[in-house]
């Protein structure tokens, strides 16, 4: 094959019928506040983790709201929980209250 110097992006598509939506359920039923999150970025373009690492709050509680929970168990550590993302979220989304959801979801769903 010829090498054009590029690969193809690893394909992103979700399906739905099989995600598993128990963290989901699980973190929003501690902390509902993540229903009026408008995707806006706001949180993960303030956040001090992100200064110094690849963290991306808002793509966390994304991918966790479309029940991908593999790709978030390694990053959530790297929240230093500072407070900055909540401060500046325009919905006024709980984030801390989401990030510590998140890893009791964690411990306690495996
Ligand atoms: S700042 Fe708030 S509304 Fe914007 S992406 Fe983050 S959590 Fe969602
Ligand atoms: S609390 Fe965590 S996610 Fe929010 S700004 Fe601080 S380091 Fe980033």
């Amino acid at each position: 094959m010829i090498d054009f110097g590029y690969t193809l992006t690893k394909d992103r598509q979700l399906d739905y019928d099989h995600g598993d939506f128990r963290y989901f359920r699980f973190v929003k039923a501690l902390e509902p506040s993540i229903d009026l999150c408008i995707g806006c970025g706001s949180c993960s373009a303030t956040c001090s983790a992100a200064q110094f690492t690849d963290f991306n709050i808002r793509k966390l509680h994304t991918v966790i709201r479309r029940g991908d929970i593999e790709s978030i168990k390694a990053e959530l550590r790297k929240c230093m929980f500072c407070g900055k993302c909540q401060l500046i979220c325009p919905r006024g989304v709980n984030l801390r209250n989401l990030i510590l959801a998140m890893n009791r979801a964690i411990e306690q769903l495996g």
